[in-house]
């Protein structure tokens, strides 16, 4: 249902639909929704300019990020939201993945801006001067809200159990935004979830390859068994120098095969606790029933 501008001659993104689900397992209720890249202009200045009322996407965007461009694909749409029936939430969106792009604050982890200065191309160089990461590089770990506490643990999600052979209910794939760096490489950030009888698997992934210079991968997994009552999370950070995988060049663009060739530089593990079901009230939907996606 895609309708065209008739001014400009372009498709109107902002009127193409958003695809979403909404499905209920154990005490969870897990919804995504799936739409369109965010634009690049913005079509309604005057409202926009009105602070009373809401601007679009692109001006908030620009508006709460404050860096000095956003990387080619935004999908600002693209939400993946777990609320369990305590009330407590995690979600996944663009928007606050790129509020943990640095920004001002720092020249911290390009890290490798020696190398990346010797390497880079003219057209990149005025970037240099911006403390900005330019890589979009991000340390974001989805957002909580509600009752959920917070706390460093030993335990560790299970690798060889998510391995096994499980039915899976439920299985999305979700790309929050992307930037082939002006063709030096690639800058992602995407999130897969996966939902089993027995459990939910989710991996929040942000890559990025700087050709001929470097490699990073931040991950963050989480993983519920739905007979507890908290979340493991993990967040690991990998990089290393392009020269330092030995594998062919065709893989360098599959983070899957490039990770587990990666030093891991730092890990973070912690457990999110959430709290008690809420006795469910006459005529509304039990939020502590066990129900399965048909
Ligand atoms: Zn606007």
């Amino acid at each position: 249902m895609s309708t065209v501008n008739q001014f400009k001659g372009e498709i109107d993104i902002q009127r193409l639909p958003v695809n979403s689900e909404e499905h209920i397992f154990h005490d969870w209720v897990v919804k995504y929704k799936k739409s369109h890249i965010l634009h690049s202009i913005c079509a309604t200045t005057e409202k926009c300019n009105d602070v009373s009322q809401e601007p679009c996407l692109l001006c908030l965007y620009t508006r709460t990020l404050d860096i000095p461009h956003l990387p080619e694909m935004v999908f600002p749409n693209n939400i993946l939201t777990l609320t369990h029936a305590s009330g407590g939430q995690i979600e996944f969106n663009a928007l606050d993945a790129l509020k943990t792009v640095a920004n001002g604050k720092l020249p911290i982890k390009v890290a490798c801006s020696e190398e990346w200065n010797e390497s880079r191309p003219p057209e990149l160089l005025k970037e240099k001067i911006k403390p900005f990461d330019w890589t979009f590089s991000n340390d974001y770990k989805g957002t909580i809200a509600g009752p959920v506490t917070v706390t460093p643990t030993d335990e560790r999600i299970d690798i060889e159990r998510l391995k096994e052979k499980e039915k899976i209910l439920f299985y999305q794939e979700l790309m929050l935004y992307e930037d082939e760096l002006h063709d030096n490489g690639i800058s992602s950030c995407t999130i897969k979830i996966r939902v089993m009888p027995s459990s939910f698997f989710i991996l929040l992934r942000f890559f990025l390859r700087v050709d001929n210079v470097m490699l990073r991968v931040n991950d963050t997994r989480l993983f519920h068994d739905f007979t507890t009552d908290y979340v493991l999370r993990e967040f690991t950070n990998k990089e290393c120098g392009f020269g330092d995988v030995q594998l062919p060049l065709n893989v360098f663009g599959n983070p899957n095969a490039l990770s587990p060739h990666m030093p891991i530089r730092t890990a973070l593990y912690e457990k999110l606790t959430f709290g008690a079901c809420n006795p469910p009230t006459e005529g509304d939907q039990d939020g502590c029933s066990t129900s399965k996606i048909e």
